[in-house]
């Protein structure tokens, strides 16, 4: 018998060749087996029929751990057999099939780190040791098919050693593309900040030591190059946060080891599974009552973003130091993509760190590390790029169109819509300028190619001056494809049904701002989405409050509790004193004060970000926003341990939640009760109000499930409130499991309504 076999999944880069010679010769097959330009895999069988059978069981069952198989298309061959033995045959460059992509960088494997640390191992200590079952691959692939000539490791050809376990079928480095050793592979080297060589024969453990020792240094990475410090000390994160311009944005930091975090941080079973999985996420663990790292670390909050060791140079960083973390945070320049470059890290990081510890292979596509939080046992990502892009998400159906969608402002990413799968980009942060803009449409035209896929539409935010709005209005006319503009929060609800599969919802949508159907800020809604109607009606909404200043009330919390609170009481004497609060002090407080009393000209938004950043001001826990979230996050901590002093019932009118009484409650006993209280007092208040107007609006339409998306569903107290309020009203209750609810989830909430609502 002669069979022609394709595969479609991710099967390049995860030793799925050399599992397919092993297989075909244990089951006597003769033939070959070949990657292809489309990411795809080609293998021929010649032989019995019965062995063929065995090893088309041997494929489903016992595949290589990091393979994922979406497809396989057999055609039975006539003619007679042609093969003598069954071999790799070189890759080819044909791109026929579509929807198979190469897998997202994996950490170092427990293989490779024993033999890191074997003296016997000719790896021994090699910081870049890798194998089929690890090390980079998204950050290094150029083109397809994944071969190492169309990756950034072409520079470094193997030694004798290398090769010949690259040719040993029974060597787990056989057709390993990353392999390379001490003497072949790339080099670590120390330098100044001027770039200057630092001769040391360890430059790797001599730049943990100089991080002990209060240094700053850049290092390079897989996907880009991270800023590292001590996280012990205040004196060098007081200097990188006075270059950084930083002043309060949590730091992400890497633990020597999981016994290293058990002494500052909570470790549910779940989180520490997240932790040492291949993907080795930043995971935000709660503080423990022992923490002690330096405060500046993480300011004002209860949680601490902590990521393992993902490479063997990263474990060779503690190897001679006591520390039990370093900071570790993405090395990117204000409103710029992480550096990736050693030129560019050179000009635009000298200024900051004290050392650089390079390497000399370049990286082909910058990828910034994930960030995942857990709400008990589900996990919520903040940020999924690193470990997960550019794998897909399966979803239950498949899509009329492919469509890409482009995302919104800030927190950004892309998505490519294909059949039932959708590509994720890495993540892109906010698309504001030129860079950004490029960086976009690059990771989105690399991942088109990677996936062979051939576009029909393009999906983008309803903002007019988006320039991800331009971007798709662009592209859509360079390449005649159709163009899609779906509102932002009707974009987080579609994704949300998509997700699950489900046919009709009421969504939650809470976040900071998007676009509404009528141009005004919206950011507190609830929208009734069927597949049906291939559309949403805004069924209710959270009462609407000045934004005083447009952005500045975003910026200065402070402004938006005026606003709120100037409606029943007068402020003027509270904000007298914390007038220092504002940057121009009393005449600021005037002109607010005076526009109020005016009314006109001012902008008002549904927010529930802003309601909660409101909140922040008034209990004193957050005047000014320095990061994306700050005061609702810094709130949420705040809360923390609190309970629900207030009780208010939700005071609801025409499908509206009003927020007004609530705030005043909290800033009439901001003396009476604890901060915590009165911080949980507001968390409980909306989710119960959200809830209600959801169950209500649900009810009347026959309709079984509420969702909850946005950025605020990354809040783990308005979750946990809603889902009981819901599950007790007897419906269905839905967060997302795969993609962040924050803006990171918009492209594919925008591709998925351009692919599976619209006609
Ligand atoms: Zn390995
Ligand atoms: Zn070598
Ligand atoms: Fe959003």
């Amino acid at each position: 018998m002669r069979l022609k076999i394709k595969i479609v999944g991710i099967i390049q880069g995860v030793g799925f060749r050399p599992f397919i010679y092993r297989t075909a010769v244990k089951n006597q097959l003769k033939g070959y087996v070949k990657n292809r330009g489309d990411a795809g895999v080609e293998i021929l069988l010649e032989g019995k029929e019965s062995d063929i059978h065995n090893f088309m069981r041997d494929l489903k069952e016992k595949k290589p751990p990091l393979a994922q198989i979406h497809e396989i298309i057999t055609t039975e061959l006539k003619g007679k057999n042609e093969y003598a033995t069954f071999s790799i045959h070189k890759s080819s460059k044909e791109t026929e099939l579509s929807g198979s992509v190469i897998p997202p960088d994996i950490a170092i494997c427990d293989d490779c780190l024993k033999e890191l640390r074997n003296p016997k191992d000719p790896r021994h200590e090699y910081f870049f040791i890798t194998c089929t079952n690890c090390g980079p691959r998204f950050t290094i692939i150029d083109t397809l098919p994944y071969d190492r000539e169309n990756t950034t490791m072409r520079d470094f050809p193997m030694c004798s050693f290398c090769l010949k376990e690259y040719k040993d079928p029974l060597n787990r480095r056989f057709h390993a593309q990353t392999v390379a050793c001490p003497r072949c592979g790339p080099k670590a080297y120390l330098t100044t900040h001027k770039g200057e060589f630092v001769k040391h024969k360890d430059p790797i453990r001599e730049a943990g030591k100089l991080l002990a020792e209060g240094f700053i240094m850049a290092i390079k990475g897989y996907g880009g190059f991270h800023v590292a410090a001590s996280t012990t000390k205040d004196k060098p994160l007081i200097r990188l946060r006075e270059v950084k311009h930083r002043s309060q944005k949590p730091f992400a930091i890497m633990a020597r080891s999981l016994e290293a975090i058990k002494t500052f941080a909570e470790v549910s079973k779940e989180e520490a599974a997240l932790l040492t999985s291949y993907t080795r996420p930043i995971v935000l663990l709660n503080k423990n009552s022992a923490y002690y790292l330096s405060d500046l670390v993480a300011p004002g909050l209860h949680n601490v973003g902590v990521m393992l060791p993902y490479t063997g140079l990263h474990y060779m960083l503690f190897d001679k130091v006591d520390e039990p973390a370093f900071v570790m945070t993405s090395a990117n320049p204000p409103n710029q993509p992480i550096i990736k470059d050693n030129e560019e890290a050179l000009q635009s990081l000298g200024g900051t760190v004290d050392y650089f510890l390079f390497h000399n292979r370049q990286i082909a596509h910058r990828c910034d590390d994930s960030v995942v939080r857990m709400h008990g046992k589900n996990p919520v990502f903040l940020r999924r790029s690193r470990g997960y892009a550019p794998a897909p998400i399966m979803l239950k159906e498949k899509a009329k169109r492919c469509v890409v969608g482009l995302g919104g402002e800030l927190n950004n990413t892309a998505c490519v819509l294909l059949g039932n799968k959708a590509f994720i980009s890495q993540h892109i942060d906010d698309v504001e300028n030129v860079e950004t803009r490029e960086f976009l449409e690059n990771a989105t035209k690399h991942l088109i190619r990677l996936t062979n896929s051939t576009v029909d539409a393009v999906a983008c935010d309803l903002h007019p001056k988006f320039t991800t709005t331009k971007l798709a209005r662009d592209l859509a006319e360079e390449n005649g494809w159709r163009l899609f503009q779906v509102q932002h929060h009707y974009a987080h609800i579609a994704a949300l049904m998509i997700e699950h599969g489900v046919e009709e919802i009421v969504g939650v949508c809470c976040d900071g701002y998007g676009y509404g159907m009528d141009g005004e800020a919206w950011g507190g809604e609830i929208l009734l989405c069927t597949r049906e109607s291939s559309d949403f009606k805004r069924v209710a909404h959270l009462e609407k409050q000045p934004l005083i200043g447009g952005d500045l009330a975003t910026r200065f919390p402070l402004r938006m509790a005026t606003g709120i609170l100037h409606k029943r009481v007068d402020v003027a004497s509270w904000l007298l004193q914390n007038k220092t609060h504002f940057p121009h002090g009393e005449s600021e407080i005037q002109l607010i004060l005076n526009q109020l009393e005016k009314s006109n000209n001012i902008i008002e938004t549904t927010s529930c970000g802003r309601v909660l950043d409101a909140t922040a001001a008034v209990l004193g826990v957050c005047y000014e926003r320095t990061y994306e979230g700050e005061p609702a996050m810094k709130l949420e901590s705040a809360a923390l341990k609190g309970k629900d002093v207030i009780k208010l019932e939700p005071i609801i009118k025409s499908n509206t939640l009003d927020t007004t009484q609530m705030l005043l409650e909290i800033f009439e006993n901001r003396e009476k009760y604890p901060k915590a209280d009165l911080a949980y007092s507001m968390h409980s208040y909306l989710a119960r109000g959200l809830a209600e107007l959801a169950i209500e609006n649900a009810e009347d339409n026959g309709i079984r499930t509420v969702g909850f998306s946005g950025g605020a569903a990354c809040n783990q107290i308005l979750t946990s409130i809603m889902r009981k309020a819901v599950e007790t009203a007897g419906l269905r209750f839905l967060v997302h499991e795969a993609i962040p609810p924050g803006d990171g989830g918009v492209s594919f909430g925008q591709a998925v309504v351009g692919g599976f609502f619209q006609v």
